[in-house]
């Protein structure tokens, strides 16, 4: 499909092909002196003091699970409204996934008051989903999981360069999981990062990640060891130095194009409250500062959201949707949930506009204009719809 204009877009150029080369020409292609710059300048961006890169987010997810000790029995309380991988990772551990409401129709981040009516004596953890990047609330919930004695993993998939009274995401909650796939805001194709200041942690995550060995390749290479010893039963999530030297030149451009996200949010407000003021658009005055990954709005009760993306797809701009709830989903039918009336309602609403650094202010007035005409000629098709049954 040629859309005119796409859901999403990297920001790649010469940077990265030269980045890549290098690494190509160096003839040292596993984890190795640009894997640990590049952990070194996240680690510094974000303010911790441990970043491991990984394979996905998905494997930091899985790692951060198996590092606060999740097993059998244990109970995990995390948003429905979030990708799948979120809570894939807690069963991973034979933990179980409860699933909490979310706030409100502006706020489409995991509730406070929803996590603490989940609590049980078998809860071990929260983990958080900055929604689009907006920031969960933090304050709050890491006071309740003081109080309770739980670990907090952030899932900071949407949030690379996201902050909450002038601190990074990553660094509220025990550990912090970032995705480099390539609808990001910083991508290596595939590629994540695990972040913590916790000593111990960064060491179980380390082993976690080499098949729990207590050296890598690089090491011996180095001539800084000769054996190992296994000491965990491990996995092989490492990231590579193509993708690292991606990573590096990606983390480059992040801040600058995080604000170029955040002016055409802005300018999607106003465009959209004045062309179609039908359309709810959530995250209005959240606090801190969102990496504003994705553009989600809800249309209003009833539409037709099919015909809508249809009719949207019929002009070339492209639309998704975040998410399909997980409880909903097949393999997860046997999770036991309680009621999750806003995440039913803002789920079936939900649509999701283009929003990429390189989209122009004029893409942002034609899709308002688009959606304008398209939500008149919804309501038309409808209610010829219904005169025909
Ligand atoms: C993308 C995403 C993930 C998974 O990231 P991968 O790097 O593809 O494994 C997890 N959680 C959320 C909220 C995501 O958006």
């Amino acid at each position: 499909m040629n859309w005119r204009i796409p859901l999403s877009d990297i920001d790649f150029g010469f940077e990265e092909t030269t980045a890549v080369l290098d690494v190509l020409d160096s003839r040292w292609l596993t984890m190795g002196g640009v894997t640990q710059a590049f952990e070194s300048e996240f680690a510094t961006y974000i303010g911790v003091n441990h970043a491991l890169a990984v394979t996905n987010c998905t494997a930091a997810l899985h790692m951060a699970c198996m590092a606060i000790g999740l097993g059998p029995g244990d109970e995990v309380i995390l948003p429905a409204l979030t990708f799948v991988a979120t809570a894939n990772a807690v069963r991973y551990t034979g933990a179980t996934p409860i699933f909490a409401d979310v706030t409100s129709e502006n706020n489409l981040n995991i509730s406070p008051e929803s996590i603490e009516r989940l609590i049980t004596p078998r809860t071990r953890a929260i983990i958080t989903v900055h929604y689009a990047g907006y920031p969960c609330d933090m304050p709050r919930i890491m006071n309740i999981a003081k109080k309770h004695q739980l670990y907090v993993i952030e899932d900071d998939a949407h949030a690379v360069g996201s902050e909450l009274e002038g601190i990074k995401l990553g660094m509220w909650g025990d550990i912090g999981c970032f995705s480099f796939f390539s609808n990001k805001n910083m991508t290596t194709g595939e590629g994540g990062m695990v972040t913590t200041n916790n000593e111990v942690f960064a060491e179980k995550l380390r082993l976690l990640r080499s098949h729990g060995m207590t050296s890598l390749t690089w090491d011996r290479h180095k001539g800084h060891a000769w054996s190992y010893d296994v000491v965990e039963l491990g996995y092989n999530y490492r990231i590579d130095e193509i993708r690292a030297a991606l990573g590096r030149t990606q983390l480059h451009k992040l801040a600058e194009n995080n604000i170029r996200r955040r002016a055409l949010t802005k300018l999607y407000r106003s465009a959209l409250y004045e062309l179609a003021p039908e359309i709810t658009i959530p995250f209005e005055n959240h606090p801190g500062v969102s990496a504003a990954h994705i553009m989600p709005v809800l249309l209003p009760a009833g539409t037709d959201r099919i015909l809508f993306m249809e009719n949207m797809k019929a002009c070339g701009i492209q639309t998704s949707i975040h998410y399909p709830p997980i409880h909903h989903f097949s393999a997860y039918q046997k999770i036991k949930i309680s009621a999750l009336p806003i995440t039913d309602d803002v789920a079936e609403r939900e649509v999701t506009l283009p929003l990429y650094p390189a989209m122009r202010d004029a893409d942002v007035f034609l899709i308002a204009q688009t959606i304008q005409g398209v939500m008149a000629l919804s309501l038309h098709q409808q209610s010829s719809q219904m005169a025909t049954i």
